[in-house]
């Protein structure tokens, strides 16, 4: 069924980047918003606009109630979430759906089952990707506990399998803590999601983050768009993030990717997902797999020169993948800066007016942001204010043409995270592509010391 009028339940950024993707596909758009976000540049574009609550997020944006409402009263056929908010929510998807509403996502059972870490790992295993070694599902008993950690060896990494974030976790030296730590995890894990169903996990001690693009049409045909490198993180959020990555030769993805396409088709897996692991000493972990578009996705939009979201749109729309496998190339390197509206190196959010503000531009420079002069930054969500992605034919090349749009933007009125991202563009190790998921905590901490 061809889509008319999309709802668009999210904010910033990604719900400009969705209603471009829409625009260019003839698409009417539909923009909710909480009364904070009254003067959005995601509500002044878009065709229609309803306000759906307050500020708080759990009263507009995660407001379920409210934004099928919208979509009936604007006559929208179809819902993207976006990422974040209700994206991963089955319950949403299936709510969406059952209102004759084309859900812009993975089939809801998909959603729910990846949701749930514990099932997640077994459906990967089932599925034939490679895991980190641990406990066989859910924690039974703290002898159980004792029995995997000494098989696998110490340290060990104890996981809520209703976590996220990074929330939930917590690494178990030697046997000596376990008990105490496995208990801790158990009772923070049922205050911070009402569930105490934790596992255990080998600790992998200097690993990085690779993560594979994946789309699926739903009737079992599947690709993959290569993977991205998101290492440099801070407190497990993305900080900076390439595609392909430095460490990864054209053989190993063409064996990783071919794996998680065909998981992927033997699943039935519909529309976009990322599949993630944790790499090192050349072999992958699954860790999880998200099952929305991800932040980072213009990177591989810039080495494929596939729009993400219009294949998710025309997927919805119950049409086929636009490629086959053997038509996509990867052309070229990719990176993304996440510009926070923040201090750059003790990272207070900086929330307030934007007196000023100049995007760089130029040959293979994208930004994707709801900026604009004299834009206030709300204080209730994210602090991300804007994305700027460059392309370049090398590595080098995108360092070197990053740096020069780096210095083109004008973000004035609130502190931005760009001063940090300049002085990571002339460190070494990342300049030599040689860093993993602690190198960017540890800079820092230098930096500060
Ligand atoms: P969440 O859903 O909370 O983000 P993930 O399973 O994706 O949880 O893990 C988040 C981050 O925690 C990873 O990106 C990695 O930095 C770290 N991590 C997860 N599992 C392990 C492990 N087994 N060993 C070492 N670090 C891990």
């Amino acid at each position: 069924m061809p889509i008319t009028r999309l709802l668009i339940a999210n904010r910033g950024e990604i719900a400009l980047r969705i209603h471009r993707a829409a625009h260019e596909m003839g698409i009417e758009t539909v923009a909710v918003h909480s009364t904070a976000d009254t003067d959005a540049m995601h509500v002044r574009l878009a065709d229609h606009a309803i306000c759906i609550g307050p500020p708080p997020a759990s009263e507009s944006y995660l407001n379920i109630a409210a934004i099928i409402s919208a979509a009936e009263i604007s006559g929208a056929d179809a819902i993207h979430p976006g990422y974040g908010f209700l994206s991963e929510n089955a319950k949403f998807a299936e709510i969406v759906e059952a209102h004759d509403i084309a859900w812009i996502g993975p089939k809801p059972e998909h959603i729910r089952t990846m949701g749930d870490k514990v099932e997640a790992k077994r459906t990967a295993r089932d599925l034939g990707l490679p895991l980190v070694p641990g406990s066989d599902g859910a924690l039974q008993s703290i002898e159980e506990a004792k029995e995997v950690a000494a098989r696998i060896g110490y340290p060990v990494l104890v996981k809520a399998a209703s976590g996220g974030g990074g929330r939930g976790m917590k690494v178990i030296p030697s046997e000596e803590d376990l008990e105490t730590l496995v208990s801790q995890a158990r009772s923070e894990a049922k205050a911070a999601f009402g569930d105490d169903t934790v596992y255990i996990e080998k600790y992998l001690g200097n690993p990085r983050h690779i993560e594979f693009q994946v789309f699926g049409d739903g009737n079992g045909n599947a690709i993959h768009l290569g993977e991205r490198d998101c290492s440099l993180q801070r407190r497990h959020q993305k900080v900076l993030e390439e595609a392909p990555s430095p460490v990864i030769s054209p053989e190993e993805r063409e064996r990783m990717g071919t794996i998680v396409s065909n998981a992927m088709a033997q699943m039935g897996y519909r529309g976009a997902g990322t599949i993630e692991f944790l790499w090192e000493n050349g072999e992958f972990y699954f860790i999880e797999m998200n099952t929305r578009l991800q932040v980072e996705h213009p990177v591989t939009e810039a080495i494929t020169g596939l729009d993400l979201v219009r294949e998710q749109i025309r997927i919805a729309e119950g049409k086929p993948l636009s490629v086959q496998q053997e038509e996509l190339r990867f052309t070229g390197h990719a990176i993304e800066c996440r510009i926070n509206a923040e201090d750059p190196w003790s990272f207070a959010p900086s929330p307030g007016q934007v007196t000023s503000y100049h995007a760089a531009g130029g040959m293979h420079v994208r930004v994707d942001s709801g900026l604009y002069s004299g834009y206030r930054i709300p204080p209730y969500y994210d602090s991300m204010i804007a994305k700027l992605i460059v392309y370049g034919r090398t590595r080098e090349g995108c360092i070197m043409r990053l740096k020069r749009a780096l210095g083109e933007m004008v973000v004035e009125g609130v502190k931005t995270s760009i001063p940090m991202h300049e002085a990571l563009l002339e460190e070494p190790d990342f300049l030599n592509g040689d860093y993993t998921i602690k190198w960017l905590e540890e800079w820092l901490a230098k930096r500060q010391g």
